[in-house]
């Protein structure tokens, strides 16, 4: 198996991207009962080619645009692999110190790699770092907290929680599955960049807080899943803090690109937020799932979320005091990830890591030179990082046309968004982001060639 998954990382761009099959077609293929006896490892690996490989769409493929990348790498896979054959959980951090203590550690690393501020981190009086499955868990935890916080300081009034028009639907979800409710979060307006409009943000904040409702939690996202627009965050923490509400960094995708020193800019103001996160998942060469959350202010998570006795709980950094990780997510069990942040962290190194952050934006540089040189194509909003999107020159339908035939064809993948267009509507434009370590040059002009060679028609 361990042959196969090698050999699969190098093959990954031998298959056609999307998956192919019809629906059904896998759930079909296998019988309706499980085998009453064991079966041999033969017949059940054999499998792996007849039924597994035809269902998927290959996420490590060289020429897979879509989404975000799931960037994942040997080392990571072996920290999986190795958290899978240990089978530790880290519930509590007696339940096997390594867990946690590998993990806060790992955190601080991290960190300090993408430029926090050390309050953020474990060894600050209140701060520290924590690993969530997702960025939307990570959301969760923290509007949870801010609620706990909002309370606890005895605001009275209906919550109301605040982040741009072009955020990520995790925050409101946050909101439905907290209770404060998909109502009471204002999408704000955003600028001719797609950034949240500060000065929106503040007369909503001021017209709630007038007619006494209690603005306790602001989302601030750098990098916009539609077209990573990175919104105002000096600005916006100082709203936030003015307003006494919680402010989350969702960073999920653009966050890897911290580690430039040249990407930076993005976290000016980041010492006034209260929570930030992102997913080495996405783009930093770790396999799903890995999503990083720095709070700098654990003890409000705790209070939100243990159920332990006062007299059991363990705060970060209380002398001889130890983390329980339970008490800093949604559910009481969790695995041992830090093995493979660990691990890549240790085998690529900061300079390795930042080597492959830079690759994927060259090869989005590279594309959007393809796109502007091109005369069917054009750029639907300036390029950010490792995305671009773009669309056809004689508009939506044609642009969806020449997406799906390229998808269809199994030799490049892209998905899609809308973007506001001129006309006050909405744009359909197709996205590409880079970032997997598979990918090279002659992957991202193949892939180009196809799409125009669909938008001509032919
Ligand atoms: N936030 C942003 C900006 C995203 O782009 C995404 C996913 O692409 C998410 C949150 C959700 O990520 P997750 O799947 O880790 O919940």
């Amino acid at each position: 198996m361990v042959e196969w998954i090698a050999s699969y990382m190098e093959r990954a761009g031998d298959y056609p991207v999307r998956s192919q099959v019809e629906p059904g077609e896998i759930f079909g293929a296998l019988p309706s009962e499980a085998p009453e006896s064991g079966e041999g490892w033969d017949e059940i690996f054999a499998d792996l080619e007849r039924v597994v490989t035809p269902g998927l769409t290959h996420w490590q493929s060289p020429r897979f645009f879509g989404y975000f990348p799931a960037s994942a790498s040997g080392p990571a896979i072996l920290g999986e692999m190795l958290s899978a054959g240990l089978g530790v959980q880290g519930m509590l951090w007696s339940t096997s110190p390594a867990c946690t203590e590998i993990e806060t550690r790992v955190l601080d690393w991290l960190g300090r790699l993408i430029g926090l501020p050390e309050a953020f981190l474990s060894e600050s009086e209140r701060g520290g770092g924590v690993i969530q499955g997702t960025a939307s868990e990570a959301a969760l935890v923290a509007m949870v907290a801010a609620r706990q916080r909002a309370l606890a300081g005895g605001r009275d009034g209906e919550l109301v929680a605040y982040c741009s028009s072009q955020a990520h639907s995790s925050i409101v979800k946050a909101a439905m599955v907290s209770g404060v409710g998909r109502e009471n979060v204002r999408l704000i307006d955003v600028d001719e960049r797609l950034r949240l409009n500060p000065v929106a943000l503040a007369e909503a904040i001021g017209l709630d807080a007038a007619s006494g409702r209690v603005p306790f939690f602001v989302a601030a996202t750098l990098g916009t899943t539609s077209s990573g627009a990175v919104d105002p965050l000096a600005e916006v923490s100082e709203i936030s803090a003015a307003a006494g509400a919680w402010l989350h960094v969702d960073a999920a995708w653009a966050g890897s690109a911290l580690v430039l020193p040249e990407a930076r800019w993005m976290i000016e103001g980041v010492a006034g937020a209260d929570s930030f996160n992102f997913n080495p998942h996405k783009w930093m060469l770790t396999n799903f799932d890995c999503s990083a959350l720095w709070t700098r202010d654990a003890r409000a998570i705790i209070d939100a979320l243990s159920i332990t006795p006062e007299y059991l709980r363990n705060a970060p950094s209380e002398s001889g005091g130890v983390i329980d990780y339970r008490d800093w997510q949604i559910p009481l069990g969790r695995r041992f990830r830090a093995l493979k942040l660990w691990f890549v962290l240790r085998a690529f190194g900061a300079e390795g890591v930042r080597a492959h952050i830079r690759r994927g934006i060259a090869h989005a540089e590279l594309f959007e030179s393809l796109v502007r040189e091109s005369d069917v194509f054009e750029m639907a909003c300036e390029r950010s990082l490792a995305l671009v999107c773009f669309a056809h020159t004689s508009g939506d339908a044609p642009t969806r046309a020449a997406m799906e035939a390229v998808n269809d064809s199994g030799e490049a993948f892209f998905t899609h968004t809308t973007l506001p267009g001129n006309d006050g509507g909405e744009r359909f434009v197709i996205r590409f982001a880079s970032g997997s370590a598979q990918t090279g040059e002659a992957d991202i002009r193949r892939a180009f060639t196809a799409l125009e060679r669909a938008a001509r028609g032919g």
